[in-house]
């Protein structure tokens, strides 16, 4: 797939909600994107979880805890009750409290610029890593979730099995200079028309540059 073809995609993808707010996840919450320390861990907070209630327990967490020194030192059983309605909030209370001691004692406070040390973090993988490069700090990076894999399967912009794999073709497919624009349109672009099931193909503006929808037609 040439550069060329992803970024027609993206132009028209652009065109197509233009005028309209982003619903994801990073783009309406202020909470959540107040600080780097703040992404990352709302991200780590919101793996298998929906939006609200990602919202609700970010904004709970960081009016007690606002920094990683305060969440180091914070009470574990206080931490899990304050997240008590986000999934596997035993697991991410523990998670979140190690991650600010390694800030705290490893990097200063900060959280780094690396990716390579990003996921040395717990319960931090790729996705949250790259996620967290491209919301806080603005280096290019490619966050696949759910949606940018499936849309980026669909289109034939790559072919691969695992979210990792797609990252990796996408770094080739698509210029660098673009690359943070894939997450927030793609992500709305398969919330809104190129849905898991049943995608919408009558509204999209992509029928004819997509592999998929070639092979439902033929
Ligand atoms: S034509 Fe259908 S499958 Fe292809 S990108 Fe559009 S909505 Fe998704």
């Amino acid at each position: 797939m040439s550069q060329k073809i992803s970024c027609e995609v993206l132009d028209r993808l652009t065109k197509f909600f233009e005028g309209t707010p982003s619903p994801t996840a990073l783009a309406k919450n202020p909470t959540w994107h107040a600080t780097p320390f703040t992404v990352l861990i709302s991200t780590v907070l919101s793996q298998r979880n929906r939006d609200e209630i990602t919202y609700a327990a970010s904004e709970k967490l960081f009016a007690r805890y606002p920094g990683p020194a305060e969440l180091m030192n914070a009470d574990l059983e206080e931490l899990n009750e304050l997240i008590s309605n986000v999934n596997f909030h035993f697991n991410k209370a523990k998670a979140i409290k190690e991650i600010a001691r390694i800030l705290c004692e490893d990097y200063g406070g900060e959280v780094p610029k690396d990716i390579n040390e990003l996921v040395k973090l717990p319960m931090v993988g790729r996705k949250t890593a790259n996620c967290l490069l491209g919301y806080a700090y603005h280096i290019a990076s490619i966050c696949v979730d759910t949606h940018v894999h499936r849309i980026s399967n669909r289109l034939g912009l790559v072919n691969s099995k695992t979210p990792e794999e797609t990252e990796m073709q996408l770094q080739t497919a698509v210029p660098k200079t673009r690359w943070l624009e894939i997450n927030d349109l793609f992500v709305r672009f398969g919330q809104e028309v190129c849905t898991p099931q049943r995608p919408k193909h009558e509204q999209c503006p992509l029928q004819d540059l997509c592999l998929e929808f070639k092979k439902e037609v033929k």
